[in-house]
């Protein structure tokens, strides 16, 4: 960072700078953007950030992220308890949710299976899958990882753990762009692959 900046005003243009999809320019923008603001709508930014990093938490049950354990989904009575969705992260719930139309529950990995980035089987919540398929009571199991070869690849080892219980698995795929995140992906394409699940 150049010398002639205040350390401070460089110190944040550094932290904007390490947010996904930020360049430099739009952190000095940024930066130089909450500097001009009144000290209580900046401070309400840095407000905002301390109370994520705080009270939320994960949801024991599906992973999801959370201001209480059990999160509200899990906790709704109206939600069908027979049927799990597995999703990459919890941003994916989020694009899922807002399709409507599905209402089981949810089962958050934290990432996918990409053993060329050292991202292994134990580092994803899939134990913790099978644990909850073990205990009973799903009859159904969505997986809904992206169309990428690391979303795949995932997709087949969650299948192939959860082969031995006998339960319906299906991939939601159809329609989804080839090497996509399920978060690119709109409503209505969404909601097409969901109904058209096919058996995996
Ligand atoms: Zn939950």
């Amino acid at each position: 960072m150049p010398q002639f900046l205040a350390e401070p005003i460089a110190r944040l243009i550094d932290e904007f700078g390490k947010l996904p999809g930020i360049g430099p320019k739009t952190a000095q923008r940024l930066t130089f953007f909450l500097l001009r603001q009144p000290a209580g709508e900046a401070l309400a930014l840095a407000d905002a950030i301390a109370e994520v990093k705080e009270k939320i938490i994960f949801c024991g049950r599906c992973f999801n992220l959370s201001a209480t354990d059990p999160c509200h989904i899990c906790a709704s009575e109206s939600r069908d308890r027979t049927r799990l969705c597995v999703v990459e992260e919890p941003l994916d719930i989020l694009v899922l949710e807002k399709t409507g139309i599905y209402k089981g529950l949810y089962h958050v990995l934290h990432g996918s299976f990409s053993p060329m980035e050292g991202i292994l089987e134990d580092d994803l919540k899939i134990a913790e899958l099978v644990e909850r398929v073990k205990q009973g009571g799903v009859d159904e199991v969505i997986v809904a990882t992206n169309a990428t070869v690391e979303g795949e690849a995932t997709a087949n080892l969650v299948r192939v753990r959860l082969r031995p219980f006998g339960i319906r698995i299906t991939r939601l795929a159809q329609g989804l762009p080839i090497g996509s995140d399920l978060e690119y992906a709109d409503d209505y394409t969404l909601s097409r692959a969901l109904e058209g699940r096919r058996e995996y």
